[in-house]
């Protein structure tokens, strides 16, 4: 079987040929049809969280297909039924968790591409019990973000216990706030979206939003104190200062979910007065159950959700990946097999061959400085003055001897000097070749700066900005 396997922490993945596994007792072996890409397969693939896998390993954790072989001592599932490998592979169902329903808190769990090897492959092994049946009216390409990406928004918004006259900010309109959006609404909240990007805020309107703050450009916290504050905010976007911003915006008797995970052991500040004064509640959320997707599922049988996804081969593995990081694609699943048809081109990514400078500029001051994830970094911003040219993104970080360089491409939204969404090249020199795309937001308009810059690099973090 073809399978896409991460051999080294720093290197990309291969697509290698395999053998069939034959599953235990406990087990069914899944043909698979498609797969979802995760940003924590991009995380375990890395290494980046302090418990690392076991290499080589395969990811995936959003996996659909169909039961091909059952392990002895299966009754519960049946061959030719279609099932989700989700993140939660096993767990004890003993513990106090698995037996309060808080199975995802169990601490002997197994998790799909981490711990165990997962769905970037043609078939994979998983726990009979810990499938979970995909009904019928949905598509496997939808099927397998809701695995993950839909269940965990959901799970988060059931924890937030939204009554229908409270308002929900959704802080990150990608794969996972697209759908968080959609459960808000549905749930009965009043859903504002908050993002950088006017496609994604456009994106967020269509499906329920009824208002939207683009962080880019409007300082969010005042613009939804102007809206009355917000009951529930939930944080879907790697970065602390946004969970600090999130904070500041509740309303009493707020409550505050926090879904995405920063790298680097990250921290928020949080003000313990106002936590006491505004009686607000802090909650972890962590994917969801089997009863969770269960629930997920039910609701886009009935028509009540929509994933938007696009298709690739597992064999552009590495480049679906580096796309992920750039904040331009919602959601990719691989096709793998099956009645999937061919997926959307690859955006135009190409380098251009030689950067064309014209009047570029340094920002005022030239070294700014900034924090990133607690290292205080001293970052030089220079960014071109005219439309469709490109800049250069210097920052050199103390302490631990790194320097990135980013340079910006594909300007696509410039105009008197002002270029939005542009897409970044990043080179770290010090160590190893950061060797993916971030997305980067220019804006030269702002009082008092020749540019300003802002780039989301490999783990998320904001990097550069001032
Ligand atoms: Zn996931
Ligand atoms: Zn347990």
């Amino acid at each position: 079987m073809k399978a896409a396997v991460v051999s080294a922490f720093s290197e990309a993945l291969e697509i290698v040929e395999r053998d069939v596994p034959a599953p235990a007792a406990g087990q069914v072996l899944v043909r698979l049809e498609t797969c979802g890409l995760c940003h924590t397969d991009i995380h375990a693939a890395r290494g980046d969280w302090p418990v690392r896998p076991t290499l080589p390993f395969i990811p995936g954790h959003e996996g659909v297909g169909i039961v091909e072989e059952l392990g002895a001592g299966v009754t519960s599932r049946r061959i030719g039924e279609r099932v989700a490998i989700a993140w939660l592979a096993s767990a004890c169902g003993s513990c106090r968790y698995c037996v309060d329903g808080r199975e995802t808190l169990c601490e002997q769990q197994q998790n799909s591409g981490y711990s165990i090897d997962g769905a970037f492959a043609e078939y994979a092994l998983a726990s009979a019990a810990y499938v979970v049946p995909v009904p019928d009216g949905i598509n496997s390409v939808d099927a397998a973000p809701l695995s993950c990406a839909g269940v965990t928004t959901y799970k988060a918004l059931k924890v937030a216990q939204v009554a229908p006259t409270e308002r929900i900010g959704i802080f990150g309109v990608g794969g996972l706030g697209h759908l968080a959006v959609q459960y808000a609404d549905i749930m009965g909240g009043s859903v504002v979206a908050i993002d950088i990007s006017d496609d994604k805020l456009d994106l967020a309107l269509e499906l329920g939003a009824e208002h939207v703050v683009n962080a880019s450009r409007t300082e969010p916290v005042a613009a939804l104190e102007a809206l009355g504050g917000l009951d529930v905010a939930v944080v879907l976007a790697a970065s602390p200062h946004v969970f600090e911003e999130a904070f500041a915006s509740l309303r009493r008797g707020g409550r505050l979910i926090c879904v995405a995970l920063p790298g680097d052991a990250a921290k928020m500040d949080i003000p313990i007065f106002e936590t006491v004064l505004k009686g607000i509640s802090i909650i972890g959320s962590i994917v969801g159950t089997r009863q969770d997707l269960t629930e997920v599922f039910a609701l886009h049988a009935a028509g009540r959700t929509r994933v938007v996804a696009e298709t690739r081969s597992i064999d552009d593995v590495n480049e679906a990946i580096a796309d992920v990081l750039s904040t331009g694609l919602l959601r990719t699943n691989w096709q793998i097999g099956g009645e999937i048809r061919d997926g959307v081109p690859l955006r135009d990514l190409a380098e251009p061959s030689t950067p064309k400078w014209t009047k570029a500029v340094r920002t005022d001051g030239g070294l700014e400085e900034h924090t990133l994830g607690g290292i205080v970094s001293r970052a030089a911003v220079v960014a071109s003055e005219s439309a469709g040219t490109l800049g250069v993104v210097d920052a050199w970080y103390a302490g631990i001897d790194r320097h990135y360089r980013s340079e910006l491409m594909h300007v696509k939204d410039a105009g008197k000097g002002r270029a939005l969404g542009a897409w970044v090249r990043a080179t770290m020199k010090g160590a190893e070749d950061v060797g993916g795309k971030g997305s980067a937001l220019v804006d030269a308009m702002r009082d008092g700066w020749d540019a300003v810059g802002l780039g989301k690099y490999a783990s998320d973090e904001q990097v550069h900005g001032g």
